[in-house]
C-alpha cells in the first residue's frame, strides 16, 4: 500500500528570496490542494543589503520574507545561519530536524547538490542529512519523531548546468506555473531590498524579470508559458512515492 505523506509542503532555502523564486508557483498550486506551506530560510540574507548593516539587512528581509509567506497564509522560519558563511554543523542538521518535527513535514523542498551558489549547496547537504533521520526517535531533539521519512524534492538553479557549466540530468518533472504566475510574481515583489542588490551587484535592472525569464525558458521546455522544474531525491534511505506529482497531476509534465 502507498504510504500517505503529510500534506506540509516545507520549503528550506538559504536565503529569502529562494522559496519565491525557485518554487512559489509549486507552492501556491499545492496549497490549492489542501497543502499547508511551510517557508524556511538557513540565513537572514544578511548580506544582501545596500547601505544598511548586516543586522538591519537581516532585520529588513525577515519583514519582506514574513510578507512573501503570508501571501500562501505560509509559517515563515528563518534558523539563524550567516550569508555567505553558511556551514554544515551539528547545531545546523538538528535545528532542521527540529523544524521538521515541529511542521510534521510530509514533503521538503530544498536547493540541488549542485546549485550555482555555496549556501545554496551547504543547504542542500544539511537538509538532505537532516531529513534523512527525522523520523529517528534516538535523535537528540525534543520534538516527537516524523512516522515516515518526509519525500524530497529539489528545485532548479537558475540554469541546467552545473557551477562548472556541464549539463546536469535532466530534471525529473516540470510545473507548469502559468495559471499561478501573478501569485509567484506577487511574492517576489515583496523583496524590494534586492532589486537595489542586484542593481549594485551584478548590474541588473530587474532581478526577478530574469527569475520569470528562467521560468519562462523552462516553459519553452514543456511547451507552456511558464514552468518550475524538480528533482526528486530516489538516494538510499528516502521514500519514492511520487506524491507532489499525483497531487499536480494536471500541471505535471515529465517530457524531458
Ligand atoms: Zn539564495
Amino acid at each position: 500500500m502507498a504510504i500517505k505523506f503529510n500534506k506540509v509542503a516545507l520549503s528550506i532555502n538559504a536565503h529569502p528570496d529562494d522559496a519565491e523564486a525557485w518554487n512559489a508557483g509549486t507552492l501556491k498550486l499545492l496549497r490549492d490542494k489542501g497543502y499547508k506551506i511551510v517557508i524556511a530560510t538557513m540565513t537572514g540574507g544578511d548580506l544582501g543589503g545596500c547601505n544598511m548593516t548586516m543586522e538591519e539587512t537581516a532585520r529588513v528581509r525577515f519583514e519582506e520574507a514574513k510578507k512573501a509567506a503570508a501571501v500562501l497564509d505560509a509559517e515563515y522560519y528563518t534558523m539563524g545561519g550567516i550569508d555567505g558563511f553558511l556551514y554544515d554543523t551539528k547545531e545546523m542538521r538538528l535545528k532542521i530536524i527540529s523544524l521538521i518535527r515541529k511542521v510534521r513535514a510530509g514533503v521538503i523542498f530544498t536547493h540541488l547538490a549542485v546549485d550555482y551558489h555555496s549556501d545554496h549547496r551547504t543547504t542542500a547537504a544539511i537538509v538532505e542529512a537532516a531529513a534523512m533521520v527525522s523520523s529517528l526517535d534516538t535523535v537528540p531533539v525534543p520534538e516527537k519523531p516524523v512516522d515516515v521519512t518526509p519525500l524530497l524534492y529539489h528545485s532548479s538553479p537558475l540554469t541546467l548546468t552545473d557551477p562548472m557549466g556541464s549539463q546536469i540530468v535532466p530534471p525529473h518533472f516540470l510545473v507548469d506555473v502559468t495559471s499561478v504566475i501573478e501569485t509567484k510574481k506577487q511574492m517576489l515583489g515583496c523583496h524590494v531590498s534586492q532589486i537595489e542588490l542586484m542593481r549594485h551587484m551584478h548590474k541588473m535592472d530587474d532581478f526577478f524579470g530574469f527569475v520569470l525569464e528562467g521560468n519562462r525558458n523552462y516553459g519553452k521546455m514543456a511547451g507552456v508559458e511558464y514552468a518550475e522544474v524538480y528533482w526528486q531525491h530516489l538516494g538510499g534511505g528516502f521514500q519514492k512515492e511520487p506524491q507532489v506529482q499525483e497531487d499536480l497531476s494536471e500541471y505535471l509534465i515529465n517530457k524531458m
